[in-house]
């Protein structure tokens, strides 16, 4: 059971949504606005936020960086538009990821879950750290540091560069990325893969033109391996 918070105004969503969601075993509180929804996320600390977009007082995307200012709680966004660069700005805002309107209570459940998985830390044995080159990923502490420079990820930036660490060297296929990484199965949504190496790549100071780590092979997939 996890502690969602819901911020949506349409009624008839939010109350849908909210016994969907308290059906499967969530315990959830509601917000019909964003300042109300700010003020609650902050007095009741829930363990994730779902968030619409389209709110009355004020837009979404700036109650996302208001929140992200203060916290770390981890926020769904859910979102009109099913546009790559809507989805890179509310990546690059903050959030840890998004549905697309209309989306079931099923798909957004799963998401939640992915979610506070990536999050939670669940498995408690001690992964050992991995190295390529200057690149160092505790899995415990869930640190990166580059050439020893602390590199701040989100929950899934880590888990994909984790990922990516542990087959170090080898091409990794975004279907297995999807599966692994995001517990989704292919199909429709590997553009999520490209957008989060890219927002990966700029975190680790190079691009995918001028590769040094993370190296994309054209129709396969992406490896991740010491800079020559
Ligand atoms: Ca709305």
């Amino acid at each position: 059971m996890a502690r969602l918070l819901l911020i949506e105004d349409d009624p008839a969503i939010r109350t849908t949504l909210l016994r969907a969601l308290r059906d499967r075993g969530h315990a959830v509180a509601a917000a019909a606005a964003a300042m109300e929804g700010l003020q609650t996320a902050l007095a009741e600390r829930p363990d994730l936020i779902v968030l619409d977009l389209g709110l009355p007082d004020l837009d979404g995307r700036e109650l996302l960086r208001m929140l992200r200012a203060v916290s770390r709680i981890p926020v769904i966004v859910a979102t009109a538009r099913d546009e790559e660069t809507e989805m890179v700005r509310l990546l690059d805002a903050g959030a840890d990821d998004y549905v697309v309107k209309p989306f079931t209570a099923a798909q957004l459940d799963a998401r939640v879950r992915a979610v506070l998985r990536r999050g939670g830390g669940g498995g408690a044995e001690a992964a050992p750290v991995l190295e390529v080159g200057g690149l160092r990923i505790d899995p415990a502490a869930r640190t990166v540091t580059l050439d020893g420079t602390g590199v701040e990820l989100t929950p899934r930036e880590f888990d994909l560069l984790h990922h990516l660490a542990l087959r170090a060297g080898q091409v990794v296929t975004k279907r297995e990325l999807l599966s692994e990484v995001w517990q989704v199965p292919y199909g429709g949504a590997d553009k999520t893969v490209d957008v989060h190496l890219s927002w990966l790549r700029r975190k680790l100071g190079e691009t995918a033109q001028e590769p040094r780590y993370l190296h994309t092979v054209r129709g396969v997939g992406v490896k991740l391996s010491e800079p020559a």
